[in-house]
């Protein structure tokens, strides 16, 4: 960080471990739209902590999940950049002088920047820009093979999408959520469908007043409420475009559609999501129960919830996991006979597909031209919130699957197509009668 002046850094923000800036000096490449994130520490504390003099501090723990299994899966350009920066403490004294004063008062003499680090992080700037930044949480992006599907539930799952279903349970408790907007249109690579899934997003941000979180909107940093959009995109527009005052909120969404449909990164989340997920939580609930009968002793006379006693994943089962998911074998199994030997990689590559079906993109947009991204100097879409899911989820998520099937009694059933789906699956008793 030795190599950029401490002026050359905004005070943006902080919270009660983390402070951040953000880089405004002249143009740099290793720097440009990037913040920096510092540990903060409590002035009571220094001078017990400053002792640490060690070169070896660990990176964070963040950085590690991004570089050693992320990256694996989700080509780098498309991840915000996490970058671990070694940090001098002489930098790290002139930076807190020359920003203290823009720290707020309550704040000043409690806690400071904690000068005995010797690394911080350095991450994308994906929401700070001169650009708007439209957050979208696509949720499932398919529809799940019958194959280990109950009789009960077999028809409902492969007609209606797991998000439309949830929707409709949601709603039928509180119609402020009523959500037209199926993920499957999101991920069809359809610009017709595309089109109506933003449409759909947008109606559902206006109406729940921005309480339905599928879709959030960003300038320079902070959000725009549903209610301040069409003026916000006025001004924003309305001296460098001709678009008429009526249609701005038309060409703001579909310069969006344009944008999610010149990458390619909607359709890496939909295979990462389906091919982890290749049992559903039914198979897997089966296969768990199947492993637990073959292993029950005399003290243990009852199969335990889905995944309980099972250790939860650490930082190098997922590494290998991600090893075993790209190996050969691996690619080779016959997810339609699963083995109980295979338990522990079917669990994991369970919690990782939730990972995907809960990760959100950020699409940034420069100017109302579709495939115009001149302020933005690279990538407009990233995936975020790729943090990994805990193992003590599972009996929940099943108790949540059964409920959310069950409640689900339209009275006209939701037909979600999936355009993505195996052609041999819908041969294999996909058919309304199976
Ligand atoms: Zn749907």
């Amino acid at each position: 960080m030795d190599k950029t002046r401490p002026t050359d850094w905004k005070y943006v923000s902080e919270g009660g471990a983390t402070i951040v800036f953000s880089y405004v000096g002249p143009p740099n490449p290793a720097y440009d739209g990037t913040v920096l994130r510092l540990r903060k520490v409590t002035t009571d504390v220094e001078d017990v902590s400053a002792v640490s003099t060690t070169e070896d501090e660990p990176d964070d723990r963040i950085i590690e999940y991004q570089t050693r299994c992320m990256e694996r899966l989700i080509p780098r350009h498309y991840l915000p950049r996490l970058e671990s920066v070694a940090l001098e403490r002489r930098w790290l004294e002139q930076l807190a002088t020359v920003h203290d004063a823009e720290r707020p008062g309550r704040r000043i003499g409690k806690d400071h920047i904690d000068l005995t680090r010797h690394k911080g992080v350095l991450a994308t700037d994906l929401v700070g820009g001169n650009w708007i930044a439209v957050e979208i949480k696509p949720k499932w992006a398919f529809l799940p093979s019958p194959t280990h599907l109950s009789q009960a539930t077999k028809l409902i799952k492969t007609q209606t999408c797991r998000f439309c279903m949830h929707s409709h349970m949601r709603s039928s408790k509180d119609c402020k959520y009523a959500n037209k907007y199926c993920p499957l249109d999101l991920f069809s690579g359809n610009p017709h469908r595309v089109q109506q899934a933003i449409d759909d997003l947008w109606d559902a941000w206006e109406r729940s007043d921005g309480e339905v979180n599928n879709l959030k909107i960003f300038s320079r940093g902070k959000a725009v409420r549903p209610g301040q959009v069409r003026l916000f995109l006025l001004m924003r527009y309305y001296f460098i475009t001709s678009i008429s005052p009526d249609r701005i909120q038309e060409v703001f969404k579909k310069a969006l559609c344009d944008t999610l449909l010149q990458s390619p990164i909607l359709s890496i989340i939909s295979r990462l999501q389906r091919m982890l997920d290749v049992l559903d939580i039914e198979g897997l609930s089966k296969l768990w129960r199947e492993a637990q009968l073959e292993s029950l002793s005399d003290e243990q006379i009852q199969v335990l919830p889905l995944g309980v006693s099972q250790s939860e994943p650490g930082m190098t089962d997922w590494v290998d996991f991600v090893t075993a998911f790209e190996s050969v074998e691996m690619k080779e199994l016959d997810h339609d006979q699963p083995r109980t030997s295979n338990l522990r990689y079917y669990i994991l590559a369970y919690l990782l597909s939730a990972t995907f079906k809960d990760c959100s993109i950020i699409a940034r947009l420069g100017l109302l031209k579709p495939g115009n991204h001149s302020e933005i100097q690279e990538e407009p879409i990233r995936v975020i919130d790729l943090d990994p899911k805990s193992l003590n989820r599972l009996p929940r998520w099943e108790e949540l699957d059964r409920e959310i099937v069950m409640s689900y009694v339209p009275a006209e059933r939701k037909m979600c197509v999936d355009e993505n789906i195996v052609p041999s699956r819908v041969a294999s008793g996909n058919g309304p009668e199976s």
